[in-house]
């Protein structure tokens, strides 16, 4: 039976798994993100010590930055230094003579999610993870929606408020500069600095537990999130009339209003024909959601190349 060594490469780990050819997770963990040059060695090696226990027939990339899928290369990387322009499929293909497929993460995540997490089955999905920035993902009759130079889905730099705040790519008022996990704890600083409150080493997550316990200030900025999400979420739902619309992020992953709260919000925005229902969930596969992307991907390759 087929196995595949799949691999999910972010600015802090290289998280790794190993497949069966059903796309049943059998093993996994995760090590440190060495430097960039050093990359293709440590996924080498843990091929090799992969097959050990199993033969490997394929291997399944997902990774932070900018990637050129056809070409299994990494475009741009603001993660990792060095680590842009390595042509990572390549060398990796050459040092264990096995097919490789590259994925930008949170595109690998999404396929991930339809194929076996949050939303199974279904074939029209938008994913956006919320921490530094705000990643994201169009998956349209169930293929991850590139664009003409693979840059498609860069939701977070659409704008929702018309000369706001300015953001990193150069416009002013983007979605990720009031929805993201950054944003709102920015905004909480603000807020408690505003009113007097000593500003601690805060986290989404904390401010959470204020929400949970009532606390005035971090409420106010809680609802002001709330409705940047909202806003954000019902233009995508009239753009592209995606059936479930996936939000992960370690904020997401509490228990809490959150999910129930966006969605009363986004009911209030988008027109009724697009139907009454929660449209937004939450990730099923949590951070193992790229590693089951990366497998998809490798497999519908191995069976693209078996049918050829
Ligand atoms: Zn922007």
């Amino acid at each position: 039976m087929s196995h595949i060594a799949c691999f999910d490469i972010g600015g802090t780990f290289i998280k790794y798994g190993v497949f069966d050819g059903h796309g049943h997770l059998l093993s996994k963990g995760k090590t440190t993100t060495p430097i960039s040059n050093e990359i293709v060695d440590v996924l080498n090696e843990k091929v090799k010590t992969f097959q050990l226990d199993q033969p490997i027939s394929a291997i399944g990339i997902s990774s932070c930055g900018l990637v050129d899928h056809k070409r299994g290369m990494i475009l741009f990387s603001n993660n990792i230094d060095g680590y842009s322009g390595t042509q990572l499929g390549e060398k990796l293909s050459h040092l264990t003579h096995l097919p490789v497929s590259v994925e930008n993460d949170v595109k690998s995540a999404c396929l991930g999610e339809m194929w076996q997490g949050a939303v199974k089955g279904k074939s029209e999905a938008v994913f956006l993870t919320l921490g530094t920035g705000i990643g994201s993902s169009i998956v349209m009759d169930g293929q991850v929606m590139h664009g003409s130079g693979g840059l498609a889905g860069e939701l977070g730099h659409t704008v929702i408020v018309a000369g706001g705040k300015p953001c990193s790519c150069g416009r002013k008022g983007c979605f990720e500069r009031y929805a993201s996990t950054s944003a709102f704890v920015q905004d909480y600083k603000d807020e408690a600095i505003r009113n007097g409150i000593g500003v601690e080493i805060v986290s989404g997550e904390t401010i959470m537990e204020l929400v949970m316990a009532g606390d005035p200030v971090a409420l106010g900025v809680y609802q002001r999130f709330i409705r940047y999400i909202s806003i954000g979420v019902s233009n995508v739902i009239h753009l592209l009339n995606p059936e479930k619309i996936i939000i992960g992020g370690g904020i997401t992953e509490g228990t809490g209003p959150l999910f129930q709260d966006i969605n009363n919000q986004v009911r209030n925005e988008v027109m009724d024909v697009y139907g009454c229902e929660d449209k937004v969930i939450a990730s099923a596969l949590g951070n193992d959601a790229g590693l089951y992307g990366a497998c998809y991907l490798a497999l519908n390759r191995l069976n693209m190349k078996e049918s050829v």
